[in-house]
């Protein structure tokens, strides 16, 4: 059995464990990253990318088909037609791409990649087992970010017809009846791509509306799209098994129960941080709840024992992950660094797309704070009009005290930007490329 002694040890090869790898490596730190599959984690292989990849495909083909039947300023096309094999191709095609690049940016400052399951023995010491035999690691510090796994629905288990975002994101080809369960961000953003790409799409949710981690407000334009695009919201509805064929989702709404019939069925109903199978058991760690608990500095209750991204809990999101990753390796380096959890931007990229950082102002109110909202909608805005894209509005919650202007001290007291539900640019990009918040890997070049 090898013994390898590293300066630090990384254990998940996630946005969270690759970020913090390759700044670690970048200070000059002797850094091992063990990844089990490939490296990118949810992000790049299953997550972020392939699903924006998707979004982008349905929306270019739904406008195809709107054109296809004449639009307001003129156009008409063909009809268009779709090789979704292609599609999912071409999806593949980024994801590959963007493996190689994180690959060769770790290559590049240095970090040793050790393929294989990695097991925590104690606060220092992981083995791994690689395809050539088990290997031991020493570290000085060790970095936990094995991320997250899609929740189960013990009704409706993984398995034949139904799936989770992991395996909707390579179906073979675009199923003629898609249930989803779950209104949240992942079941939203994939079921609003499917019925742009022709599937007869029906969301239950268990709660009163959707999203209901945004505010009603910001949901509310999102809601009017589904029914634009000819999705079946069930509200206040909960999933309850599938029929005796397995051809249908059993639900129990307010007006009793019913079955919606269905080709595939996508359970989006959260995720669960991925604390079992790599000896969590054998640490000494506080929890919080399902997930590690951490400090500002993403440090753990065991000394030189960190934690990035999704198994430390909510926001679940990528440049969470990364930016946590950078504090940690950071402060390994001997930096003063520390992890500011007031604003972390999110984006939902359904059509408008929901852009929010900072409080909204339910939460400024129940933290206190007398607000005022500023908002103004798309509708009057000349650039939304010329790309129809008029649904939305920009919102800011400011205090109340001083109109969210910076005060004598300098410091700006606006609660939250929050609250952009922008429309769906149409030009080609060049609004798209201030928008995007970071779930992308560093520039691979
Ligand atoms: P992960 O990305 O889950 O990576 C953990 C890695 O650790 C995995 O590669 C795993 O194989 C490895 N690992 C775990 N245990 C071990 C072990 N014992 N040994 C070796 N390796 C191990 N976020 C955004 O910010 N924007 C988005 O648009 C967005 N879209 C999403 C869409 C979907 C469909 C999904 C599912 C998620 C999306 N997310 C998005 C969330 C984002 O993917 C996660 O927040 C992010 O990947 C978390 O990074 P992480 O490093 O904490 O964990």
């Amino acid at each position: 059995m090898a013994e390898i002694a590293t300066r630090v040890l990384v254990l998940g090869g996630g946005p969270g464990g690759y970020v913090a790898a390759i700044r670690a490596g970048h200070h000059g730190l002797d850094t091992v990253l063990v990844e089990d599959t490939k490296v990118g984690g949810t992000c790049l292989n299953v997550g972020c990318i392939p699903s924006k990849a998707l979004i982008h495909a349905a929306e270019e083909y739904a406008r195809a088909v709107r054109q296809a039947s004449g639009s307001a300023f003129g156009l008409t096309t063909a009809a268009p037609t779709l090789d979704f094999a292609r599609t999912v191709a071409w999806k593949d095609g980024i994801v590959a791409r963007l493996n190689a690049g994180v690959a060769s940016l770790l290559k590049k400052q240095g970090v040793k990649i050790l393929r294989g399951h990695g097991t925590m023995l104690d606060g220092k010491t992981c083995r791994v087992e690689t395809d050539t035999g088990s290997e031991t690691i020493r570290a000085e510090h060790v970095i936990l970010a094995t991320g997250s796994s899609p929740l189960a629905l013990p009704a409706v288990p993984f398995g034949g017809r139904v799936m989770s975002s992991t395996e909707a994101l390579s179906l073979p080809e675009v199923p003629g009846r898609l249930a989803v369960v779950g209104a949240g961000y992942i079941g939203l953003e994939l079921g609003l791509a499917f019925a742009k790409l022709g599937a007869a799409v029906t969301v239950v949710e268990a709660a009163g509306r959707i999203l209901p981690l945004y505010d009603a407000e910001l949901a509310r334009p999102v809601m009017r799209s589904l029914e634009t695009h000819g999705v079946t919201v069930i509200l206040g509805a909960r999933a309850a098994g599938l029929s005796e064929a397995g051809d249908a989702l059993l639900i129990e709404a307010a007006e009793g129960a019913r079955e919606i019939a269905a080709d595939r069925i996508l359970v989006a109903i959260g995720r669960r941080p991925a604390t079992a199978g790599w000896g969590l058991e054998r640490l000494d760690l506080t929890m919080n709840g399902a997930c590690i608990r951490i400090d500002e500095r993403c440090h753990t209750s065991m000394r030189n024992v960190w934690a990035v991204g999704d198994v430390t809990g909510e926001p679940m999101l990528a440049h969470r992950a990364m930016a946590q990753g950078e504090t940690v390796a950071d402060i390994v380096a001997g930096r003063r660094r520390s992890f500011d959890r007031r604003v972390i931007p999110s984006v939902v990229f359904t059509d408008p797309e929901i852009v929010a950082a900072g409080l909204s102002p339910g939460e400024a109110r129940s933290a206190g704070h007398e607000v005022r909202t500023g908002l103004f909608p798309f509708a009057a805005n000349g650039r939304a009009m010329t790309l129809e894209g008029e649904e939305g509005f920009v919102r800011v919650t400011a205090r109340a005290d001083d109109h969210g202007a910076g005060h004598p001290g300098g410091r700006s007291r606006r609660l939250g930007t929050g609250g952009r539900v922008r429309p769906r640019h149409r030009d080609g990009g060049a609004a798209r490329r201030h928008r995007r918040h970071g779930p992308h890997p560093p520039d691979p070049g």
